[in-house]
């Protein structure tokens, strides 16, 4: 089968032809129908040899959905001929987080070398792949798989961390995204669906400012120092409740600390590898940071909910499968509208 593959360090993902995977055990093998591309795959492929973890050749996709072809000895909740949608952060399933769904933080991941799939396991951008459990598996139920793959990372990852901050974002609160994005635009949607803030969005790019506009920000700006004032200003000096950073690099990392009022929270999503000194007086009072990963099985549940209720809508724009590595060249130029879906067996 033909899989878009990254073979060498610093080199660009290229389309390979690689031998059909064969079920095992337990493990289910899709007909992959649509497959995201992150802005992950990019920082991926940016690390040097010392750093990289993910093995190589490496399969990319980690947001993926398909059909069921096969499914392996013991699997019983799924047949063949069923349309889901991969839970990418795998786990153990028996340590105390996976028993809670977050195998997104499982205890037993990086000692039994459990890997997404995308990110070490061979990913969704083939024409085939393995899932190693039927319980990295939701339903689509009816939901489109090329527009709403994007759901399993740039729909859960923002979800993940919305949703944690909900308690301080009722009516007239202020949240804002920083990097209007993959994860961004999506971010922008949630909050307007599951929350009472005004949304304020900020990017470096106009034509992504009018995104955030057109899927439901109130206010969209420059991503700059001057930000620092308009929030304040919109927010009637008091800084904003939530602060959600898509970018993660230092001068967004700033300028999130710098706008979150007292008792907001600043939450890093983006690995832009920045950092933000927390201490009494560097930040408003009693603001809270975090930095979460992906997100919950259940939580993926709930997002794909929220897109079969109409209240989210991934913006996409299709590739084949011999057309990926264009996406990924667009992507590196920040010419994504939205994001960018692989099409493997169109
Ligand atoms: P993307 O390329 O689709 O979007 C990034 C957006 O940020 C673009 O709109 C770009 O114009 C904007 N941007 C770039 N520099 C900026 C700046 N200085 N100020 C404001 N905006 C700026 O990327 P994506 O796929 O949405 O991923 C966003 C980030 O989240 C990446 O760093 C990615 O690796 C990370 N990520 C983290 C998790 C997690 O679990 N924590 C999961 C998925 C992705
Ligand atoms: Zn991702």
């Amino acid at each position: 089968m033909k899989a878009l593959q990254y073979r060498e360090i610093g080199s660009r993902p290229e389309v390979v032809e690689v031998p059909d995977p064969e079920v095992g055990p337990g493990q289910v093998l899709l007909k992959v129908t649509a497959a995201g591309v992150c802005h992950s795959d990019e920082f991926v492929m940016s690390l040097p040899a010392d750093q990289y973890i993910y093995g190589l050749p490496l399969t990319l996709g980690h947001e993926g959905a398909g059909i069921v072809e096969a499914v392996g000895d013991g699997v019983t909740g799924v047949k063949p001929g069923d349309a889901v949608a991969v839970y990418g952060p795998w786990g153990c399933g028996r340590c105390l987080m996976c028993a809670q769904g977050k195998e997104n933080y499982c205890l037993n991941a990086v000692a039994e070398h459990i890997q997404p799939p995308g990110l070490g396991a061979p990913g969704s951008m083939a024409e085939y792949m393995i899932v190693d459990s039927e319980r990295h598996l939701v339903p689509l139920d009816g939901l489109d798989p090329v527009q709403n793959v994007s759901l399993t990372d740039a729909g859960l990852t923002p979800y993940h961390a919305i949703k944690n901050s909900l308690p301080k974002l009722g009516a007239g609160t202020t949240a804002v995204v920083i990097g209007t994005g993959g994860l961004g635009h999506v971010g922008i949607q949630i909050l307007r669906a599951i929350s009472g803030a005004t949304v304020v969005a900020l990017d470096v790019n106009e034509e992504k400012l009018s995104l955030a506009r057109e899927v439901g920000a109130q206010h969209a700006m420059l991503s700059n120092p001057d930000a620092v004032d308009a929030v304040r200003e919109l927010t009637g000096g008091r800084g904003a409740n939530a602060v959600f950073d898509f970018v993660g690099v230092q001068p967004t990392v700033d300028l999130a600390g710098a706008m979150a009022g007292s008792e907001g929270d600043v939450t890093i999503v983006g690995i832009g590898g920045g950092a933000l000194p927390v201490g009494f007086g560097r930040i408003a009072y009693d603001v809270a940071v975090r930095t979460p990963y992906w997100g919950s099985r259940s939580e993926l549940i709930e997002v794909l909910d929220l897109a079969r209720a109409g209240s989210v809508k991934v913006e996409i724009e299709t590739y084949s499968l011999d057309e990926a590595p264009k996406a990924y060249e667009r992507l590196h130029e920040g010419r994504i509208r939205g994001r960018a879906v692989i099409v493997p067996n169109a």
